[in-house]
């Protein structure tokens, strides 16, 4: 194999799924993984959930073991940042000014939270949700006896899963959404009304059609929030959760083609033929999209990362199945698989269960998606099924 030296940039699932896959595929040069968090690589899901309501500090969850990177021979470098590109010289440039060659170059940087611009943001108290520290700090403040009310902006799946474990901690949680109804970008209603009904019943109170314009503070410490039409809520601590924005910066100084993410083609390769993306950074076509998209989830970062290994050592693609993603909400196994946008028409099916749901989602007679809460067997045959529904 020609290319003998692979640097990874970003020390996540995505990375480390390709590190491993590499090896599986064959690879046998050298794999090295510039990582800027000073820690072994930890998996994000749990920081939204059992994270947040544990009664003790939770340690993180490794996504591999320290062993799996001296068995793989995989260098992993901690506290790394990488702050350039080089590509006529094959070369990262890291912070410092130390460089480390390539053959060829992975970039799975992921993503950071979309910053709110509202004054007030920088009080005391307002959190974003993307890294350990954020979910230690917010751990700690939410469990404060002083911290009663909670404010909540956006009704994404993160913007739930802390309203969710906010309002299991006893806390007053309030939910404000600037959309009609919740995670509508990525779910049917039928699903999030289930769900959002479930969690109003359980005491958390949901403000849709809402525009927050101010976050209130007193001595530089949150006190509330102001409502586009001047009402205002009081709030001891606020959780934003508007969605992310891709860790894209390097590809964009190095002149990749990139449009709100990497662009990359069906291999994860960038316009760059040395230089792959994968995971929350990169813009792809997949199953369900014929236009790139970007998405966050765990089985599309292992799965681009499968893809790019596999390609990068000369071998067939695995086989490719539709996006999928999970949310633990109130005690709600929620799972969604294709993607629900440009549908006609969506069908209830029968469950066994009042605290269950199964919708299947369809354009004309094709199914384009299914959603299920509480019913953590069905992704699978879901999944297939959508498979077989796709026009050849
Ligand atoms: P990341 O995990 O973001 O890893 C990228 C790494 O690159 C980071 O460590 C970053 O610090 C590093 N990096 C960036 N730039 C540089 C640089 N210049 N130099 C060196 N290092 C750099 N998905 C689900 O499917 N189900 C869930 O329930 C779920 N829950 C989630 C809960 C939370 C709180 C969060 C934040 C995400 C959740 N997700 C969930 C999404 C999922 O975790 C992400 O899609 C996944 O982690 C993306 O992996 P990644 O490797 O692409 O990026």
């Amino acid at each position: 194999m020609s290319m003998q030296r692979i640097v990874i940039i970003g020390a996540g699932i995505a990375s480390l799924t390709a590190a491993e896959a590499l090896r599986q595929n064959g690879f046998s040069g050298t794999i090295t993984i510039l990582g800027e968090e000073n820690m072994l690589p930890y998996q994000r899901p749990p920081l939204s959930k059992a994270y947040l309501t544990s009664d003790e500090l939770p340690s993180p969850t490794p996504i591999r073991s320290p062993k799996f990177f001296r068995d793989n021979k995989v260098e992993l470098k901690q506290g790394v940042k990488v702050i350039a590109l080089d590509r006529p010289g094959k070369q990262v440039v890291i912070q410092g000014g130390r460089r480390v060659e390539y053959d060829t170059l992975i970039l799975a940087t992921g993503a950071r939270p979309r910053p709110i611009d509202l004054p007030g943001e920088s009080s005391k108290n307002v959190f974003y949700l993307r890294k350990l520290d954020h979910s230690t700090t917010l751990r700690n403040a939410l469990s404060a006896p002083e911290c009663e009310k909670v404010a909540i902006l956006g009704a994404g799946v993160i913007g739930l899963e802390v309203a969710s474990a906010a309002n299991l901690l006893g806390k007053q949680v309030t939910v404000f959404e600037a959309n009609s109804r919740a995670m509508c970008r990525v779910a049917s209603p039928l699903t999030t009304n289930f769900v959002t009904n479930r969690m109003a019943s359980a005491g958390v109170s949901f403000c849709f059609n809402a525009c927050v314009n101010e976050i209130l503070s007193e001595e530089n410490r949150v006190s509330g929030i102001r409502l586009s039409d001047g009402t205002t809520k009081p709030a001891d601590l606020v959780v934003i959760g508007i969605g992310a924005v891709p860790n894209a910066e390097l590809a964009e100084d190095a002149n990749l083609n990139c449009d709100g993410g990497i662009l990359v083609d069906s291999n994860m390769c960038s316009s760059d033929p040395d230089i792959f993306a994968i995971g929350d950074c990169a813009k792809a076509v997949n199953l369900s999209s014929n236009t790139p998209i970007r998405i966050e989830t765990i089985h599309n970062a292992m799965l681009q990362a499968q893809i790019a290994a596999a390609h990068i050592c000369g071998n067939p693609s695995p086989p490719l199945s539709p996006p999928r993603f999970w949310s633990d909400l109130d005690g709600m196994k929620v799972q969604c698989v294709g993607i629900a946008t440009g549908y006609d028409r969506i069908q209830e099916r029968p469950t066994e269960s009042d605290n269950a749901r199964e919708f299947w989602i369809f354009s004309g007679d094709r199914m384009i998606a299914a959603e299920t809460v509480n019913l953590p067997t069905r992704q699978s045959k879901l999944s297939e099924a959508l498979s077989e529904s796709r026009p050849d």
